[in-house]
C-alpha cells in the first residue's frame, strides 16, 4: 500500500517543482538535491520529500491509474449537491451561497449555523462542507502516522490522562533507537510517508537526542516529520527543523484565554499561540485545533477556536471532542454527542474550504465507531493511523478507551483502505 502517488517533475519555479499527477499540476517545495524534469517524486504537504526511480514508479503509477479515475468517480457523486434546496430556511440557503461564492462567513453567521437544530438543514451544511472539500482539495486523503514516543509529562491540563494528575499510570520512554526502529518499521514496512512523533511536555529527551532522531528519519528514510512535544524552547524548535522536521502538531487546546487559564494551571494561551507563530514562521507546517466540548465553552468560543486556526494558517485542523479522563479533574465532565462533532467539522471547512486539510481525530472516532466515515462526508479530508507499538498504545491514555488501541497496524491500514475506497478516497496527499 502506498501513501502518496508518485508525480513527475515537469518544472521549477523559484524553490518550489511543478508536478504532474495523471494529467493535474501540483506544486511542491524543493529541497532535494540534484532533481531534474522528467524525474519522479513523492510529495507530502507541499514538501517534495523523496526521488523515486523511474521505473519503480511508473509501475506504482500504473496500478494506481484506472483506480485513481475511478475513486475520482465516485468521490464525485459522493458530494454533488442537491441544488433543489428545498425546505430550507432562506438564512440557511444565503449564508451556504455566500460561502460556495468565495465568501468568508462571519463570526455571528459561524454560531448561527453551529446552532442550527433542523436535521435536514443540519444535513445540507455537512453535505454542503463534503462539496466544498471534493470542490478545492478533490479526492486526495491524507493518511500520516503517529508515533507516541513517551507518555511522561511535566503539565497539569486538566482534561488530560498522561498529566501530572494521573499517579495511576506506569510511564513508558521510547529511546532514540526505538523511536527510529518504530519509524523505520512504519515507512519501509508499511509505506507511511509523514509521521507525527508526539510526547508528553518536558518528558526527559534532551533536543539533541531527539533532532537525532528526526535527522535519521529524514535523511535515510526520507519521511515527513512532523513533531509534537507540546511548547517547547524557541531553540529547540530551531533545531528540529534544522534536522529536518516540516511540520509541527500543536493545538492550542481553546482560544478563551479564561478557559485556557482554568485549565492550564502555569500556562499562558498566548505563550503557545506565538510558538505555532514562530514555527510557521520559520517554515513549518502547521496542524493545530482543539479540544470540543471543554466545560465551559461556547459555541461562540467554537467558532472563534476554528477562526483562530485558520488566522494560524492551519495546513492541518486538528480538533477533537474533549472525552473525560479519570484521575483528573474534569473526570466528572460529558462529551459532545457524534451529531455534533460532524456539525463542528463542516463548520471548520465553511471557515476554510480551499486550503487546510482537516483531520477526523482518534478521540472522535472514540466516541463513535462511524465517525471517520461521517467525518469524511462532511469536509474532513484527512486521517491518521497509530503506529505505536501495542505495548505502549495503552499507556498513552490522553483519555479513555481510545479508538484503536490494539489493532495491528496492517488492520488499520486495511481498514483504512477499505473505507476510502467505498468513499472513492485516495489515500494520497498530492500537496497544493
Ligand atoms: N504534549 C503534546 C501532546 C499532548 S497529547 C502537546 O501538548 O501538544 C495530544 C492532544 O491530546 C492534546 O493536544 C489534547 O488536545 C488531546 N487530549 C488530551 N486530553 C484529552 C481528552 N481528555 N480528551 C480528548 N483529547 C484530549
Amino acid at each position: 500500500m502506498c501513501y502518496a502517488i508518485p508525480g513527475k517533475v515537469k518544472r521549477f519555479q523559484d524553490k518550489f517543482v511543478i508536478v504532474d499527477y495523471f494529467g493535474e499540476e501540483r506544486r511542491a517545495y524543493n529541497e532535494l538535491d540534484d532533481l531534474s524534469i522528467g524525474d519522479y517524486i513523492y510529495a507530502q504537504g507541499g514538501y517534495a520529500i523523496q526521488k523515486i526511480a523511474s521505473d519503480e514508479a511508473e509501475s506504482i503509477l500504473m496500478t494506481w491509474k484506472e483506480t485513481f479515475f475511478e475513486l475520482q468517480e465516485v468521490d464525485l457523486q459522493l458530494s454533488r449537491m442537491d441544488l433543489e434546496s428545498k425546505d430550507l430556511s432562506l438564512r440557511v440557503v444565503g449564508l451556504l451561497d455566500k460561502v460556495n461564492h468565495g465568501f468568508s462567513l462571519k463570526t455571528d453567521e459561524l454560531e448561527y449555523i453551529l446552532g442550527l437544530e433542523d436535521e435536514k438543514e443540519k444535513e445540507f451544511i455537512c453535505k454542503n462542507a463534503n462539496f466544498l472539500r471534493q470542490k478545492y482539495h478533490k479526492n486526495a486523503c491524507c493518511v500520516h502516522g503517529i508515533i507516541e514516543i513517551s507518555n511522561r509529562c511535566a503539565r497539569d491540563c486538566h482534561y488530560c490522562g498522561i498529566s501530572t494528575f494521573n499517579n495511576n499510570l506506569i510511564r513508558y520512554h521510547m529511546d532514540a533507537d526505538e523511536i527510529f526502529a518504530v519509524a523505520q518499521k512504519a515507512v519501509k514496512e508499511y509505506s507511511f510517508k509523514a509521521l507525527v512523533l508526539q510526547s508528553g511536555e518536558e518528558c526527559g529527551y534532551n533536543t539533541r537526542e531527539l533532532a537525532g532522531v528526526i535527522s535519521k528519519i529524514r535523511r535515510e528514510l526520507g519521511a515527513l516529520v512532523f513533531i509534537s512535544f507540546g511548547e517547547i524552547s524557541l531553540e529547540a524548535l530551531d533545531q528540529y527543523y534544522q534536522a529536518g522536521a516540516r511540520g509541527i502538531l500543536l493545538r492550542f487546546e481553546t482560544s478563551n484565554e479564561g478557559l485556557y487559564n482554568r485549565l492550564h494551571p502555569g500556562g499562558a494561551l498566548a505563550r503557545r499561540i506565538d510558538l505555532i507563530r514562530a514555527a510557521d514562521k520559520r517554515g513549518y507546517l502547521v496542524a493545530t485545533g482543539g479540544l470540543i466540548g471543554l466545560p465551559g465553552a461556547t459555541a461562540h468560543d467554537i467558532v472563534n477556536d476554528a477562526l483562530l486556526a485558520k488566522e494560524l494558517n492551519a495546513e492541518m485542523y486538528s480538533f477533537g471532542p474533549f472525552i473525560p479522563s479519570h484521575d483528573t479533574p474534569l473526570s466528572q465532565s460529558f462529551s459532545v454527542s457524534p451529531d455534533y462533532m460532524r456539525m463542528v467539522i463542516a463548520l471548520i471547512r465553511l471557515v476554510d474550504p480551499a486550503k487546510g486539510k482537516i483531520l477526523v481525530t482518534t478521540a472522535f472516532e472514540t466516541l463513535d465507531p462511524l465517525a471517520r466515515r461521517q467525518g469524511l462526508l462532511c469536509g474532513a479530508n484527512s486521517v491518521m493511523l497509530n503506529v505505536t507499538p501495542r505495548r505502549y498504545r495503552q499507556l498513552y491514555s490522553i483519555y479513555p478507551g481510545r479508538a484503536h488501541q490494539s489493532q495491528s497496524i496492517p488492520e488499520q491500514i486495511e481498514e483504512t483502505i477499505v473505507l476510502l475506497k467505498s468513499l472513492g478516497r485516495a489515500p494520497t496527499d498530492l500537496g497544493i
